[in-house]
């Protein structure tokens, strides 16, 4: 049996997962995370049960991500040989709908996307380059955060700009695919009709709505990059195009101080002046803090409505990712903004549950990028090597 690794690589933390590489489907064996944060330098190993196999420094700051989980995860696989590497590239432009072999040319046109996703694009593709020369016998596959939104109608793909932007690239292409697809595939295995009408709200540090009918997405918060739509932990999500104008023609902020302040210093940290992480707000008694977090509910609540009317309404509503998954407080501020629409959300149990009443199933589903990667992964490297 073989092993496959499939990686999460985002730009202060890693996560991961080995699977064995069924030919029916990639089964877990090890899952863990890696903190590159300065005062929190944890690497940690669980197997498949969610038992801690180790969990230390992150080890030699000189060694680059590849070679460290190699030397940490190789030593774990009892026998089987690591066979390919899915990694979540975030941004996939206008050429990428779908997962792909990695070489060195297809890593050279992602490396063109970064300005468009500065915080995620060089995170995640330098794992790859780096295992490309390490171990250039090692098949790794590229996994699109965009793929999943790549029918978006042109009403939803199209920004109003002047038409020829578009063919330039410039257009909405949406992201946290990855973990959308694991919703649908999750809510597909447990029976749920694909042609209900779903609005899956990934709450993490980053954060984005997706509308989904028949497995497709059909409109998204983000576009272009991953700044647009809700607001986040540090991220301002949509503002008027203007003030951005206005803060580089008359405030005197040069590009890339603005483009700091978006991806940095805003959302829920701009806001509170506290902290990004909504744990942190929730626990406190700052009343800036209450007033991020309280804007944070409206502006999903708000979004939510939108994704519903590109559908005509909504059937299912989901929770997931960090906050979405965790968080009672917020999916329960969320819901009672949406009353009107007839969402009743019964939250004792901490996971949404909607009451009898409810006109919406609401759900809490915890997602799961790395099997989507790991089942992407398999698909494209189970035949035969090319020669
Ligand atoms: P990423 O987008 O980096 O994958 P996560 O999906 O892990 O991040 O989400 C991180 C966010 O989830 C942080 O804001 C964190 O505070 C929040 N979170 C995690 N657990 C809880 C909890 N029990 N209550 C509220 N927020 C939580």
């Amino acid at each position: 049996m073989q092993a496959i690794l499939a990686l999460n690589a985002g730009s202060s933390s890693v996560k991961f997962a080995v699977y064995e590489a069924r030919p029916s489907a990639p089964v877990l064996l090890l899952r863990g995370a890696l903190d590159l944060h300065a005062d929190n330098n944890r690497f940690v190993i669980k197997d498949a049960g969610g038992q801690p196999i180790r969990d230390d420094k992150a080890g030699d700051p000189e060694s680059d991500l590849a070679t460290t989980l190699l030397e940490r995860i190789e030593p774990l696989l009892e026998g089987r040989k690591l066979e390919a590497v899915g990694h979540r590239i975030v941004h996939g432009g206008p050429d990428f709908a779908a997962s792909i072999l990695i070489d060195a040319q297809i890593i050279a046109q992602l490396d063109r996307l970064t300005p468009l996703a500065p915080l995620h694009q060089p995170a995640c593709l330098e794992p790859a380059r780096r295992l490309l020369s390490l171990r250039p016998q090692l098949r790794q596959v590229a996994c699109f955060d965009t793929a999943f939104h790549r029918d978006l109608a042109p009403i939803y793909r199209r920004f109003a700009l002047p038409l020829e932007f578009e063919a330039k690239g410039v257009r909405r292409y949406g992201f946290h695919g990855l973990s959308f697809e694991y919703v649908v595939w999750h809510c597909n295995q447990s029976g749920l009709r694909p042609d209900l009408r779903m609005v899956i709200a990934h709450l993490g540090n980053g954060c984005s709505l997706c509308a989904v009918h028949n497995g497709k997405s059909v409109n998204t918060t983000m576009s272009l990059t991953p700044l647009d739509g809700v607001m986040m932990g540090t991220r301002s999500g949509a503002v008027d195009p203007g003030a951005l104008l206005y803060l580089q023609q008359s405030e005197g902020m040069s590009a890339s101080e603005v483009e700091d302040m978006l991806y940095h210093k805003s959302g829920l940290l701009g806001l509170s002046g506290l902290s990004a992480d909504m744990r942190t707000l929730l626990a406190s008694a700052d009343r800036r803090a209450r007033s991020a977090v309280d804007q944070f509910c409206a502006r999903i609540a708000e979004q939510i409505c939108v994704m519903a009317t590109a559908m005509n309404g909504m059937d299912v509503l989901v929770f997931t990712g960090g906050i979405g998954e965790n968080s009672a407080d917020i999916r329960r501020d969320v819901c009672a903004r949406l009353a009107w629409l007839g969402v009743s959300s019964d939250d004792q149990t901490g996971h949404a549950r909607s009451t009898p009443a409810s006109r919406v199933d609401v759900r809490t589903i915890p997602t799961d990028e790395e099997y989507i990667i790991a089942a992407h992964t398999l698909d494209l490297t189970r035949g035969p090597r090319e020669a």
